[in-house]
């Protein structure tokens, strides 16, 4: 293999009880060995690990006290061999042994490279690497879940299966036309040609249902809270950020206002805007009627919209239940602990099938109903977390759309008679853009793109 040796900090940077300075490629082990006192790693067996010193060749002092794992090629994350020098000493020491190593020569590795590495050498595929990366920014226990399970490669296992169908269709086909044993062979084509596009094409359409799910486990449920003034949206948003761990987010490039907060409610990630989100719902009354403001609601995937116990329902408090006709949302009638004055049979009846939960958030009442009932809005249905392949990638997501897209071209293609020919370059353009999610037909430069979004050292 004709690749330089690289080198980065593989573990986060700021304190920690251990840090680890990472090397692969050829020359891994052997410069390792030159700053090592200790046990000749030259001859360690694989997957071992050696206690010892990383000397300063320029001082010949001793810069910090190691533990060194030496992995060999091919059984490597990398595929090639892999050092890894488990330091303890904090920030400064470990910067300082990896000083050293660039002075050895080694090259600092790219964002990425080391998954690169292991994707270019046939270790793992492309969607795989790119579930590493999710991995890496998961925010939530099922966000995790559904990443390891890509790592897995399941999706990648179904992609091949869909492809190798397609493929197997194409020669099937091509074998007819070319020994052809019924006079009929046009039309035979055409129809098995029709019948395995539409089967692939419904897959598709599938995984790119479920596709919305995964995005909101990466993300979380983009969650609105509603209501008229003075009902207890803030005390909402409170209550549900102190219950529940939150993420407080700045998105960068934009206004110290926007903060969206990541609240993990029974495993269900929200992600709920805040400042910006509850002021702009403080007029939202006066604002209904602009489309724009409808627009933000369509755009949510989950509305908590809260009502008073102690009044009676408004005009408002209709044009809200309007607005949010035919979307998900959970009612919730705040302030329970106050004098009724609100017709619960009235707001179950507007409220239809939607989960109606009773709250009194200043006394922390209710609290558990409602993250019941949110729970509940998100597993229920056709959400099923346990064994699906989910496809979480605004990339994998497109390509999907183009090869679904490809294999009606080529369902049309046939409905309108044209030769077989013509029909099977749709079909190999569909096989093309699954073959871009797994990496086979992707080009260098994607490649290249994707892996430079990883965090270094990895
Ligand atoms: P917002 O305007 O919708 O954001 O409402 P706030 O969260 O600011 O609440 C308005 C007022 O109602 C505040 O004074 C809260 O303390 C009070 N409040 C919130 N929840 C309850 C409740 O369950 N019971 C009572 N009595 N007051 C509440």
């Amino acid at each position: 293999m004709d690749t330089d040796t690289i080198t980065a900090i593989s573990t986060p940077v700021g304190e920690g009880a251990i840090a680890i300075v990472r090397l692969s490629g050829p020359e891994a082990i052997a410069i390792t060995s030159q700053i090592f006192e200790g046990k000749n790693l030259q001859e360690a067996p694989s997957h071992t690990i050696q206690y010892g010193k990383i000397i300063d060749p320029s001082t010949n002092e001793v810069a910090e006290e190691v533990m060194v794992s030496v992995m060999r090629a091919p059984k490597t994350f990398t595929r090639e061999d892999v050092v890894e020098i488990n330091c303890h000493g904090g920030m400064v020491a470990v910067n300082r042994v990896l000083e050293i190593i660039l002075a050895k020569g080694v090259r600092l590795a790219e964002p990425g490279e080391f998954t690169k590495r292991a994707f270019l050498h046939g270790r793992i595929d492309l969607s795989q690497a790119e579930a590493v990366m999710d991995l890496i920014r998961a925010k939530t226990d099922k966000a995790m879940s559904v990443a390891l399970k890509q790592m897995d490669g399941r999706l990648s296992k179904l992609i091949q299966k869909l492809r190798q169908e397609l493929l197997e269709t194409v020669a099937h086909v091509e074998v007819n036309i070319d020994y052809p044993e019924y006079d009929d062979v046009e039309e035979m084509s055409h129809a098995m040609m029709k019948e395995k596009s539409k089967e692939v094409r419904d897959e598709l359409d599938k995984l790119l249902q479920i596709a919305q799910q995964g995005k909101i486990l990466r993300e979380g449920l983009s969650t609105a809270i509603i209501g008229r003034p003075n009902v207890g949206k803030s005390s909402l948003m409170n209550t549900l950020v102190q219950e529940n761990k939150a993420i407080v987010t700045e998105i960068p490039g934009t206004t110290r206002d926007i903060i969206e907060e990541y609240v993990n409610v029974r495993g269900v990630p929200l992600r709920l805007v805040d400042t910006a989100g509850i002021r702009e719902t403080e007029d939202i009354v006066e604002r209904i009627g602009v489309d724009r403001s409808r627009q933000v609601l369509k755009e949510s995937d989950l509305i908590l919209f809260v009502l008073n116990y102690n009044e009676p329902l408004s005009e408002d408090d209709m044009k809200l239940f309007e607005a949010v006709d035919g979307l998900e949302y959970i009612v919730i009638i705040n302030k329970t602990d106050l004098q009724q004055q609100l017709d619960l049979d009235k707001v179950r009846e507007f409220a239809k099938e939607r989960p109606v939960v009773t709250t009194a958030l200043l006394e922390e009442q209710g609290v558990d109903e409602l993250e019941k009932a949110i729970a509940d809005t998100f597993f229920t249905g056709d959400i099923d977390t346990g064994d699906m392949t989910y496809v979480s990638n605004v990339r994998h997501i497109q390509l999907l759309k183009q090869a679904k897209q490809a294999l009606e071209d080529a369902m049309e293609g046939i409905e309108l008679g044209m030769p077989m020919d013509i029909v099977q370059i749709d079909v190999t353009r569909s096989w093309e853009f699954m073959g871009e999610i797994i990496g086979d037909t992707a080009s260098d430069s994607l490649i290249d793109q994707l892996f430079s979004q990883f965090c270094l050292g990895k």
